[in-house]
């Protein structure tokens, strides 16, 4: 019989697959990644977040985000639908509890692409999860990324850019980083990562 790519020992039969938690400062490119690897590896389940935000030219509902207006999320707390939620920039954003379960519960390896203060509270209920830090290549890259479009006043940037030191230190919080140079790359060992912690094996990439 021919081995696993997993090596050494078979998974045990109580090991539940794990979910995979996506996370890293803002601008670090973390969607870019997602994204890729869906367009390479449409298979791979992304779980849809629920927004207040306001959708972008081209972002469907159900797609991309469910878009909710705030009692709408209210709804979704209250009865205990979200796995977890957070506000950001101004809008709150929560992963949608009951589809993340099903698929664990079918087996199936899950991705959540979400903000750090997300990430610590799947940390606290799910800490079977394997969160994964993705870096900037370096402070002056991020900087750039923040700054790059160029439409925002430095005051905005300053803002951001103190929220990005503080974002960075979060790194050791994580088990495992991965540094944004190459989004095929980042993308082919995040895809890497799920399967290990699915127990399934090999990419066929
Ligand atoms: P954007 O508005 O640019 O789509 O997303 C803003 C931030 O919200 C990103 O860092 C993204 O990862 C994060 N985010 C998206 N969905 C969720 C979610 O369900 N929960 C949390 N905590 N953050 C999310």
């Amino acid at each position: 019989m021919a081995a696993t790519s997993r090596g050494t020992s078979p998974v045990p039969p109580d090991v539940r697959p794990r979910l995979t938690v996506l996370s890293g400062p803002s601008g670090v490119g973390k969607s870019t990644v997602v994204a890729h690897m869906r367009s390479v590896h449409p298979e791979v389940w992304l779980s849809v977040s629920a927004t207040t935000r306001k959708p972008r030219p081209g972002e469907r509902d159900g797609v991309h985000y469910f878009f909710v207006d705030d009692e709408e999320f209210d709804k979704l707390i209250a009865n205990g639908e979200l796995l977890e939620w957070a506000e950001f920039a101004g809008n709150r954003y929560g992963t949608p509890r009951r589809a993340v379960l099903d698929r664990l519960e079918a087996g199936e390896p899950v991705l959540l692409e979400i903000d750090l203060q997300g990430a610590r509270l799947v940390r606290q209920s799910m800490p079977e999860a394997r969160l994964v830090f993705l870096a900037p290549p370096s402070w002056e890259e991020l900087v750039r990324r923040l700054t790059g479009r160029g439409t925002e006043a430095p005051d905005v940037i300053e803002r951001r850019l103190a929220a990005a030191r503080t974002e960075l230190a979060a790194e050791a919080e994580f088990d495992t980083t991965l540094v944004n140079t190459s989004v095929e790359d980042v993308a082919r060992e995040l895809l890497t990562l799920m399967l290990q912690a699915s127990g399934l094996s090999g990419t066929g990439d």
